[in-house]
């Protein structure tokens, strides 16, 4: 399918993403708005999303994104990326008015949410889908770093096993661009400031592992964040480096975001379907990389997710 075949008579158009938008999430959405612009230019185009990580500052027109949600405007067309309407935040008031309702992802979890559904679980990201929804002869500069980004980031910059050959030939298309590509890899993916060091350090230090060593989990409670002074968006990273630890099968990292609720985050080596355990505590994600909010404390979530993974491993031995 080809985005422009549904959205042909399309004068006013919105793009949005997930809470907590992550790479993909953020360079699918700024990705396909500045191809929209591109293809569409007598539209009015608008960008619905949470304010992302500053990282994120080198795409193009990003001080573009509306992060206020308050608006009672029917869009002719509202594209949901990476998720489906139920993390769309506040951004979903506006989705459920739009006359026409697209929603494009790439997650397993997702049983599509709009009257147009392009879910594609094997693709590595959305922004891998996008550029094989769009006109190659539009792409440009500014396009090609927003794709790069998204694709890189729910790669783990192209080691994570959905990565294709179909996703390396795009990379391969999009660097050709000529973008600093080992800047962008490094200043968004692997440069962490001191406090996000500090604090990934300290879960390490206290992580535990259960299960004879195949389980990892680790906490940050809100009064470690407060001393550390950080934010929910520094503890990205946190979980994949547990998962790295030699004989572990699966981790899990949780940050208190409430009285006895906390975000879990989870990887897995592919023996446990993560995206399986989250999607029973009403999260979702992939096969190797999901989460889900869970309420309770610590210890009693821990037990709830040992008991899907141990009968999931069990399975798999
Ligand atoms: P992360 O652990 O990095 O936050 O998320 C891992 C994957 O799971 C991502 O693809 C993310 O979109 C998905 N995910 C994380 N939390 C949730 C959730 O609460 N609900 C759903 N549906 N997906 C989630
Ligand atoms: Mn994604």
């Amino acid at each position: 399918m080809r985005i422009i075949d549904e959205l042909k008579d399309a004068k006013t158009i919105a793009v949005g993403g997930h809470i907590r938008p992550d790479g993909d999430c953020v360079g699918s959405v700024m990705g396909l708005y500045l191809y929209l612009k591109k293809e569409m230019p007598e539209a009015e185009i608008d960008i619905y999303l949470n304010k992302p990580r500053t990282i994120f500052n080198c795409i193009a027109h990003i001080e573009n994104i509306k992060s206020d949600f308050n608006v009672n405007k029917v869009y002719d067309a509202f594209l949901v990326l990476d998720c489906s309407e139920e993390r769309l935040g506040d951004a979903a008031l506006i989705y459920r008015n739009a006359r026409k309702k697209i929603n494009i992802d790439h997650h397993i979890s997702n049983t599509g949410c709009g009257d147009v559904s392009v879910v594609e679980p094997e693709r590595s990201s959305t922004a891998e889908l996008l550029y094989d929804m769009m006109n190659p002869d539009l792409i440009d500069k500014e396009i090609a770093t927003a794709l790069y980004i998204g694709i890189i980031h729910d790669t783990g910059v192209l080691r994570y096993s959905n990565t294709s050959p179909r996703t390396l030939q795009i990379v391969a298309e999009l660097i050709k661009f000529g973008f600093d590509f080992p800047k962008i890899v490094e200043e968004t993916f692997y440069e962490r400031t001191y406090v996000q060091t500090q604090i990934m350090g300290r879960s390490v230090l206290e992580s535990i592992r259960f299960m004879e060593d195949r389980c990892i989990v680790s906490m940050v409670s809100r009064r470690m964040m407060d001393f550390y002074r950080v934010t929910p968006k520094d503890l990205d990273g946190i979980v994949n480096h547990l998962q790295s630890v030699k004989g572990v099968d699966c981790a899990i990292f949780m940050y208190e975001t409430g009285t006895l609720e906390y975000k879990v985050s989870m990887r897995s080596n592919g023996k446990v379907d993560v995206a399986s355990i989250a999607m029973k505590f009403g999260g979702g994600g992939h096969v190797r990389a999901a989460g889900c909010t869970m309420n309770g404390t610590y210890h009693d979530n821990i037990n709830n997710l040992s008991i899907e993974i141990a009968e999931q491993l069990s399975r798999a031995d």
